[in-house]
């Protein structure tokens, strides 16, 4: 093996997609604003309209994207070091003086070598917990930090994994915000909100914009291929957003070359309705299709993808951007919860 010191964005994107940013600047940011919601204050919902469903009911319960307080040009996307490549780069958990903090976060190690690898994941500080020190590739261990034995401050830590015989880890920022008195929150969703909820069309229909609008809200719309539908620079217009949703809507497996080809040529599709790749932040994977090695490639192009058939609630800090939850739209199995 080759050990070479950790890069962080890992690799040359072909088009630069993403570059890492401080997350001590995002914190900044959302203590410098007076940021003082409560982590739990507002719970987050993804879901998922039927892309042929033209009502308004069916669209009442839709999908999303908006997750993270970082800019679209600075996502914790992955770090690789030697073989390994880790995602996200960095982590942010936040808690009050004396109580808990937020809830488990997702780390996703992979390899992409012919060979599985044997890793080991240590801390730097003993208040940041794994669920597991040692496995092989693709891993996706969790993440949690016990704020209750730190005291008010912004606590900074490090998680290192490596196979045997590498000098440079990749490592993972984990910054921890305990407040003294009053609920503080880590910024994880844009513009210091607690939570959203979203609605979002696959397909590259735009079944549900016009009951969106007469709510006044704005919804997600995502498309194949590499050519936006007519509507498409309409829908950008209206304040919608425009996401991704792979070039050919593959439900299945396909190698990794594949998959950086499909979501790269379908940026490039929606570029052309966006007018700017700043725009284009999110992703829907086509039937709910990924896995852990998927995730870490998605991590250095978006800063959400949306699962599907999981009908459940997201987390105000969500344990995995890169797999949203999300509902059903009430006609497509496994149905939603009745409401
Ligand atoms: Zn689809």
């Amino acid at each position: 093996m080759t050990d070479v010191p950790p890069r962080v964005p890992s690799r040359p994107l072909r088009r630069g997609r993403r570059s890492s940013s401080s997350l001590a600047l995002v914190l900044a940011v959302a203590l410098g604003a007076g940021c003082v919601a409560a982590t739990s204050a507002s719970a987050s919902a993804a879901a998922t309209t039927s892309p042929t469903a033209a009502t308004a009911g069916a669209v009442s319960a839709g999908v999303a994207a908006a997750p993270a307080a970082v800019p679209a040009n600075v996502a914790p996307a992955a770090t690789t070091a030697g073989d390994l490549e880790v995602s996200p780069s960095q982590l942010a958990f936040a808690g009050v003086d004396g109580e808990g903090c937020a809830a488990e976060q997702s780390v996703s190690i992979v390899s992409w070598g012919a060979a599985e690898l044997n890793w080991t994941a240590t801390t730097s500080a003993p208040w940041v917990q794994l669920s597991a020190a040692t496995g092989l590739t693709p891993a996706q261990i969790s993440a949690t930090v016990d704020c209750a034995a730190l005291p008010a401050g912004v606590h900074d830590a490090t998680i290192s994994v490596k196979v045997a015989g590498q000098t440079f880890p990749a490592q993972v920022a984990v910054a921890a915000v305990v407040n003294p008195d009053v609920p503080v929150r880590v910024a994880t969703w844009r513009d210091d909100h607690a939570g959203a909820f979203s609605v979002s069309t696959d397909d590259g229909r735009s079944s549900g914009a016009v009951e969106l609008m007469q709510s006044g809200v704005r919804g997600t719309f995502v498309m194949n291929g590499t050519t936006p539908p007519a509507r498409y620079p309409q829908l950008h217009a209206d304040g919608h957003e425009l996401g991704s949703h792979l070039v050919s809507h593959y439900c299945e497996r396909m190698g990794r070359a594949t998959l950086i080809d499909e979501i790269e040529d379908n940026i490039d599709g929606a570029v052309m309705a966006t007018g700017t790749i700043h725009d284009v932040i999110s992703l829907v994977w086509p039937c709910g299709f990924r896995d852990i090695e998927y995730g870490v490639i998605a991590s250095n192009y978006y800063l959400s993808a949306r699962g599907y058939n999981i009908n459940e609630l997201e987390s105000p800090t969500p344990a995995d951007f890169m797999n949203l939850k999300s509902f059903n739209s009430p006609e497509h199995e496994p149905l939603p919860p009745p409401t």
